[in-house]
């Protein structure tokens, strides 16, 4: 199995500090299935070229027989593994670039975050679907796509085309999710996991998606096939990616998210019937029958993120004034999108009175003056050294007459399949509270600035490890 990556940056071998693997030397990686060898076949100024080669060893793989080996006797020696990109080469490749595939470069931090011309190609790529499926999964992330089919035999053209194809990858990305994305997709197109499905699947996705599947189009096709069509496990991926805070406008809506039709190559890939309303659902509406029950009718969303909550505010004639912040730049132009801030009439008759780049760790004027502030999922965003500034930025200094909090609830992570014990649901969440630990927090922060505060669950109340998500409505 091989994988070649190239690069045509300007000092291209600076690839090498990017991968962590120097370009004048070949270097081997013992795997479970076999070996891992890294080298570089070309390596000047103008072109450098990283080349991964997983050796398989057929009898291991036979002694630890995943799902996907045939089981009769001849198959398990007589197959594609030792030469067929697949989910054996991806988890050679996690093993071999982790750090790259965290995006961390010492060397080179810039870089690392910058996207830079790359080529990336596979011989032979085992591909359910044909060719088109390929381009399906790889265009929208910004690739341009050759996929060729592999001929059975050259010999007899009348034989036909077999199911692999050389894959050719062309696109100005970041390295780190390029790795990343080869990680997802060479299994997904393979369609056959060959290793035993883990408890932490889930987290693995989650991880290896973060920044592009919550945005793919085919998101829930990838998903189903990744998680080999497990449902409680599809279920619980599909639901983090639409809480994930950098989907683009049309892919928010949660209800979308469930209905997307799969894809009918074969009618594996099912999509649950019976949805019920999702989280992210449940908790925009909680917040605003809060809102009105405190007939609070001008509002400020900080860390408002795509701004999912403002154009349900905007929907909502109740609401006369309403104003979002964040620290993101990227996941505000979402926000600047959905609500057409910049392009032409503004939506909703000039309620909307500002949409602006913030940070909540600073006091600033411009979060004050409203009758209500809300904090959906923030909080858990927030490095726990700098949790006491935003108390006294909200509290203290905006000080409206009512704070709506959000976040998780700890507790409620054991009903999440594929969530491994202990792991939190988002990458980017610095902690997750219990409901002790959250109400001891709201008590100690109502206290200090003259609130009262009652504590509401929201979506499925389980008798014992309550709701998923906890709600604080903070009172003056
Ligand atoms: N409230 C939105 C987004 C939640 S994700 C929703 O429920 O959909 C958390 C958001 O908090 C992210 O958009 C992140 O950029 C923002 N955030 C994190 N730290 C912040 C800070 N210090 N100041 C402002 N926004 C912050």
């Amino acid at each position: 199995m091989l994988l070649t990556i190239t690069t045509t940056l300007d000092q291209a071998t600076d690839l090498g500090f990017l991968l962590h693997k120097h370009p004048d030397r070949v270097q081997r990686f013992e795997q479970s299935h076999g070996t891992a060898h890294v080298f570089y076949p070309d390596a000047d100024e103008r072109r450098c070229t990283a080349a991964l080669l997983l050796d398989v060893d057929p009898i291991e793989l036979v002694r630890t027989r995943g799902r996907g080996t045939p089981d009769f006797s001849l198959g398990q020696y007589v197959n594609d593994r030792p030469y067929a990109a697949s989910s054996l080469l991806a988890s050679a490749m996690s093993n071999v670039f982790r750090t790259a595939m965290r995006g961390r470069c010492d060397a080179r931090p810039e870089l690392a975050q910058t996207p830079i011309p790359l080529e990336i190609a596979l011989p032979a790529l085992p591909c359910k679907g044909g060719p088109g499926q390929a381009e399906r999964f790889f265009a929208p992330l910004g690739w341009d796509v050759s996929a060729v089919p592999v001929p059975l035999d050259p010999e007899f053209g009348e034989w036909g085309d077999s199911r692999y194809v050389t894959l050719k990858l062309t696109g100005t990305l970041r390295l780190a999710d390029a790795l990343n994305q080869m990680y997802v997709l060479l299994p997904v197109l393979d369609d056959a996991k060959h290793y035993w499905m883990a408890p932490d699947e889930v987290d693995k996705l989650i991880r290896a998606g973060e920044g592009w599947l919550a945005a793919h189009p085919d998101r829930g096709a990838i998903t189903r096939r990744y998680l080999a069509n497990r449902r409680g496990l599809v279920r619980s991926a599909l639901g983090r990616l639409a809480d994930a805070e950098d989907a683009p406008e049309e892919e928010l809506d949660p209800v979308q998210v469930e209905e997307e039709p799969a894809p009918v190559e074969d009618g594996e890939d099912q999509t649950p019937k019976d949805q019920p309303v999702s989280l992210a659902e449940h908790r925009l509406q909680a917040v605003v029958r809060a809102l009105h029950d405190e007939n609070a009718q001008r509002v400020i969303d900080l860390g408002c993120g795509t701004g999912k909550l403002l154009a349900r505010l905007l929907k909502d004639g109740f609401f006369t004034e309403i104003s979002g912040t964040d620290v993101s730049h990227r996941a505000l132009s979402h926000a600047w999108r959905r609500l057409h801030w910049d392009d032409g009439p503004r939506r909703g008759d000039g309620r909307v009175r500002d949409v602006f780049q913030g940070a909540l760790t600073y006091a600033d004027d411009r979060f004050a003056g409203y009758e209500a502030a809300v904090l959906m999922e923030v909080v858990e965003h927030i490095d726990p050294p700098r949790l006491g500034a935003v108390e006294r930025v909200v509290f203290g200094h905006a000080a409206p007459r009512v704070v709506i909090v959000t976040t998780p609830n700890a507790e409620h992570n054991v009903r999440y399949e594929g969530l491994a014990p202990g792991a939190m649901r988002h990458p980017d969440h610095r902690f997750e509270w219990t409901r002790a630990e959250f109400r001891a927090w709201a008590d100690r922060v109502a206290a200090a600035h003259g609130y009262r505060v009652r504590h509401v669950p929201v979506g499925d109340d389980d008798p014992e490890v309550g709701a998923p998500t906890q709600m604080g409505v903070f009172t003056r």
